[in-house]
């Protein structure tokens, strides 16, 4: 297989903002593998969060070019084996090769990735569409354009949430509504802000409190009467039994675990463990949100939304019809270029 490889920023609609800071563009990587006239594609979205770059994922990628270029199957097990044993963390540039990989192989083989992995397109689940922090009237206004997507997920963690979900609230009564405080409250915080924004009738809150405070999180659990979610606090399969006892789900991003060979085991320990999944996502191309839309007849909540946040998408794949993932039935992922 050959690996080709190229920056691309993506720009947003609007300024992004979470808890923790404002994002206006996201500097992506765009993966290539060609092997016998077919080529795979793949997209690496990296999060500093998780201590990835930019360019880290383009010196990564340079460093598992020979590994990748000599592996003469699309074998997923010998990749992430290779890769793991090349180079630890670095999950940004793992996921795109992974993605590039079984976009090629379902292109082989003339089938769907999801028909490679023996899913259903008819249990796709509804994604969510996520309202940034922004000034209650924004949030508001956001939130009424996003009128075909009955799942909201808003960011909290603010001096203002009260007033944002009642914006939110008064212009959209119909929706679920299920709120992310990416890490924003102490425990005793995180229970007094629950019980606050319970009048909205929210669905869940997800990552109330420090991710590495799991203690914090099941005393937030234990004390709230919302499902509480772990994100940053559940990155690749190892932590899933770890967080298990202290939390209602697990949110599974492909850019925190490596890809969708990974995001699959972390699919299967959260059943083990009774836990509820969620896929999620970063600022990310129609190119990585396809990939991960490819394994969500898996799961129970999706927020794969990254691609609608951003102007120059360059791909068509998935797409949303009344908040509900489609997904393509193309070969491979099904990814068309937008002429
Ligand atoms: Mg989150």
């Amino acid at each position: 297989m050959d690996l080709f490889f190229e920056p691309v920023e993506l720009t947003l609609h609007e300024p992004f903002t979470i808890a923790r800071g404002t994002q206006r563009v996201a500097g992506t990587v765009r993966v290539r593998l060609e092997q016998d006239g077919l080529s795979g594609i793949g997209e690496a979205a990296p999060s500093e969060h998780y201590g990835d770059f930019q360019a880290s994922v383009l010196k990564v990628l340079e460093l598992l070019r020979p590994l990748v270029e000599d592996e003469h199957e699309a074998s997923l097990q010998m990749l992430h084996e290779r890769m793991h044993e090349t180079i630890r963390l670095n999950p940004a540039a793992k996921a795109a090769i992974d993605m590039a990989a079984y976009d090629l192989l379902g292109k082989r083989l003339g089938t769907p990735v999801y028909t490679l992995l023996g899913l259903s397109p008819a249990r796709t689940p509804l994604t969510s569409f996520t309202i940034g922090i922004d000034t209650p009237r924004s949030m508001g206004r956001k939130a009424a354009a996003a009128g075909q997507y009955p799942i909201l997920k808003v960011k909290v963690g603010t001096s203002r949430d009260v007033e944002n979900l009642a914006a939110i609230r008064a212009e959209r009564p119909d929706a679920i509504i299920r709120v992310d405080a990416n890490e924003a409250w102490s425990p005793k915080e995180a229970v007094a802000r629950i019980e606050e924004l319970a009048e909205f009738d929210l669905e869940f809150v997800e990552q109330p409190v420090d991710g590495g405070d799991l203690e914090g999180l099941g005393y937030v659990q234990s004390a709230s009467a919302l499902p509480v979610f772990a994100d940053e606090s559940c990155v690749v399969p190892a932590d899933v039994p770890r967080v298990a006892p202290y939390v209602d789900g697990i949110n599974i991003k492909l850019m925190k675990c490596g890809g969708l060979y990974p995001a699959l085991h972390m699919i299967h320990l959260a059943r083990a463990h009774h836990l509820k999944v969620m896929m999620g996502c970063m600022i990310e191309s129609s190119v990585a949100i396809t990939a991960a839309a490819h394994l969500s007849p898996l799961i129970d909540y999706a927020d794969l939304d990254g691609n609608l946040l951003i102007d120059d998408d360059p791909y068509v794949g998935v797409t949303v019809e009344d908040g509900k993932l489609v997904l393509p039935s193309a070969p491979g992922l099904g990814l068309q270029p937008v002429s």
